[in-house]
């Protein structure tokens, strides 16, 4: 537990914040959130939702139009950066070209005034800590951008800050060394135990690191949960949308049934679904079902609904088959399941019928 962090209470907290950049328009829009000392808190949305203006408001690099955010507990609304002790990391690392890597390393700890033997025992200890103990003397151009980004995290973490902000921080390195980096910081934010919030467009990333994430639209947070609730749980077709492969089927509310309800489909089917955010009977309804929770041709006695597929596609992947047919009103309505026996008598043309269970199908808000 760090010095600022006080036992059960949040390290961060954002409480009724808002921000305007031009007086009119809201960016964000009356966020509170509160993070906890050594969590891993991702803030994940689209473009434009309102992610790094929230990470520059607890950075301090812009002001809140309303609202205060604490850290441990003390309001820093009025706190200028250089005092709040936070690392940063950014998708253009921005390593001072003229400066060896160790001269960078070294820079965050002159201006805090630690004399040289302290400071050399700091940049050792951050460049081991990201492999990179060799190339102190390297100029950043001499080496690879994955490397390059690996300084920037060391540079960011090499004064033990209690809160390290990073702002698509892979977003310029290839697929392979991205994954390889988020393990990387993954491990480091583990072993440090260090304050995160991480701010990224790319769900598998935010699943891959996060503690909790917090899925940003609009400059609202749509939900926040770990990221398996976000993926089995969604509260919002915004949210079953935006994270993993989704099918929508839209209908009509005909039931409630206490956690269930009936919903008679565009095509005419009526099935049964999970009532999660539906405003009741008569309004319409999108459902979301996760492609590997849907069963061609079920067996057994669990009681499912049914409805009638035609196979427009099957793809073969190895580990698992793909296929894409027109069901329930959607010709994209995707079922994956594992290559074991059984698909050899799949094929495309073919009428099958698909199953699932009512807690596997979600009932939400409809999309227009
Ligand atoms: P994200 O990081 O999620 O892509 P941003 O926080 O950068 O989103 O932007 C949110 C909204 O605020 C966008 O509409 C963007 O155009 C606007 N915006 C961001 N920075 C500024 C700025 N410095 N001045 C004016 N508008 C800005
Ligand atoms: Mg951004």
């Amino acid at each position: 537990m760090s010095d600022k962090a006080i036992e059960g209470q949040p390290f961060v907290r954002f409480d009724k914040v808002q921000k305007s950049y031009d007086g009119e328009i809201l960016v964000v829009k009356n966020l509170n959130l509160d993070i906890a000392a050594g969590e891993f808190l991702t803030m994940l949305g689209p473009s434009g939702s309102g992610k790094t203006t929230c990470l520059m408001m607890l950075a301090g690099f812009e002001p809140a139009t309303h609202g205060e955010i604490f850290l441990g507990n003390e309001p820093i609304n009025n706190v200028p950066p250089h005092k709040r002790g936070i690392g940063m990391v950014f998708q253009n690392y921005a390593l001072f070209p003229h400066m060896t890597v160790a001269e960078n390393l070294a820079f965050p700890l002159q201006v805090r005034g630690m004399n040289k033997a302290e400071q050399e025992t700091k940049v050792k200890r951050a460049l081991d800590m990201v492999e990179l103990g060799v190339f102190g003397n390297r100029m950043p151009a001499q080496l690879s951008g994955g490397q390059q980004q690996r300084v920037a995290v060391a540079r960011a973490l090499v004064f033990d800050p209690e809160l390290v902000l990073m702002d698509e921080p892979l977003g310029a390195l290839d697929k392979q060394l991205r994954e390889q980096m988020q393990y990387e910081i993954k491990h480091i934010h583990e072993s440090l135990g260090v304050t995160v919030v991480y701010v990224t467009h790319d769900q598998s990333e935010a699943l891959t690191m996060s503690d909790r994430i917090a899925v940003f639209n609009d400059g609202i947070i749509q939900q926040l949960s770990s990221p398996s609730d976000l993926y089995e749980r969604p509260d919002n077709s915004f949210v079953a949308q935006f994270i993993g492969e989704n099918n929508r089927l839209d209908g009509v509310v005909t039931d409630v049934k206490g956690k269930e309800c009936s919903v008679k489909l565009d095509s005419g089917e009526t099935v049964t679904a999970s009532a999660i955010n539906i405003e009741g009977k008569g309004k319409r309804t999108t459902l979301s079902l996760r492609p590997e929770r849907i069963e061609i041709n079920p067996t057994g006695k669990a009681k499912r609904s049914m409805i009638t597929a035609k196979i427009e596609e099957l793809i073969y992947l190895g580990d698992h088959i793909r296929t894409r047919m027109s069901a329930g009103g959607s010709s994209n309505f995707i079922v994956k399941f594992p290559n074991k026996s059984g698909h050899k008598l799949l094929e495309e043309g073919k009428t099958v019928q698909v199953g699932w269970l009512a807690e596997d199908c979600r009932a939400l808000d409809p999309i227009l």
